[in-house]
């Protein structure tokens, strides 16, 4: 929790009603924000910890979700145009995240998204007819408008990825601030499968607040990682992953 500046004159009223919060509580009350601490063991109660997460419990467009009985449709191709970029990484406290630099982005139906960053859960969010795979990476991507494309692949165990490792040789195992390592240029494509088969829906996101403002994209082949690499990250995140969401009246697509 950040500590913020004391006010010193607080109004009789106000602090007289929120005289039972905790003081950054207080604070955040005071400034009109949301600070609430939210974890995965306690994924159910998300929507309840502030206002600003209400769309986590009664959204209806919510992600993660099982994909199965995708309609088969003739989707256009995404166009992904990744550069290699130095190492920039950061233990946020919910996952280990690489932000990008500008310049990379993805094209989904006519639109541009700016890549902002990527990140792991383990195990994956996205279940394939309630199958997880040990993990999934997101590339999470903004366009002008503010929403959001997010790229899901799937990592299923197998070969060390040699893309993966100056990450995993770098991660914080605490919750840190950003760490850049310039000597690194990290292949992002190469973290993409090559099959570029995938599954389309609209949803949310899948940590507080819940935005129900995300293009999903999710590959449908995996890409490897090595059993060690999986411990390496479970280590520090035994669970960090969403459980599964209702699909309500929302349709998956596939490619053809
Ligand atoms: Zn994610």
């Amino acid at each position: 929790m950040k500590r913020r500046t004391l006010i010193t004159s607080i109004p009789i009223g106000l602090a007289a009603t929120t005289f039972s919060l905790s003081y950054p509580s207080l604070m955040a009350a005071i400034a009109g924000e949301k600070h609430a601490e939210w974890g995965y063991n306690n994924s159910e109660h998300w929507g309840d910890l502030a206002q600003d997460y209400a769309a986590c419990k009664i959204g209806n467009e919510q992600s993660p979700i099982d994909l199965r009985s995708a309609i088969k449709s003739e989707l256009q191709p995404i166009e992904i145009s990744y550069q290699n970029i130095p190492l920039r990484l950061i233990n946020n406290g919910h996952t280990i995240q690489v932000n990008s630099n500008p310049g990379n982005y993805l094209i989904l139906d006519q639109t541009k998204f700016e890549l902002l960053q990527f990140h792991f859960h383990h195990p994956s969010e996205h279940t394939i007819t309630g199958e997880k795979y040990p993990m999934e990476i997101h590339f999470v991507h903004k366009n002008e408008q503010g929403l959001l494309a997010v790229v899901g692949v799937f990592l299923k165990e197998g070969a060390e990825n040699k893309i993966l490792e100056p990450i995993w040789k770098a991660m914080p195992n605490h919750k840190s601030s950003e760490k850049i390592i310039k000597e690194v240029a990290l292949s992002m494509t190469e973290l993409l499968p090559t099959n570029s088969n995938s599954y389309r829906y609209f949803g949310s996101l899948t940590t507080p607040p819940c935005s129900e403002i995300v293009n999903w994209v999710v590959f449908q082949e995996p890409i490897e990682i090595s059993s060690a690499q999986i411990n390496q990250f479970r280590q520090i995140f035994p669970l960090n992953a969403r459980p599964i969401q209702p699909l309500n009246r929302r349709f998956l697509l596939t490619s053809i």
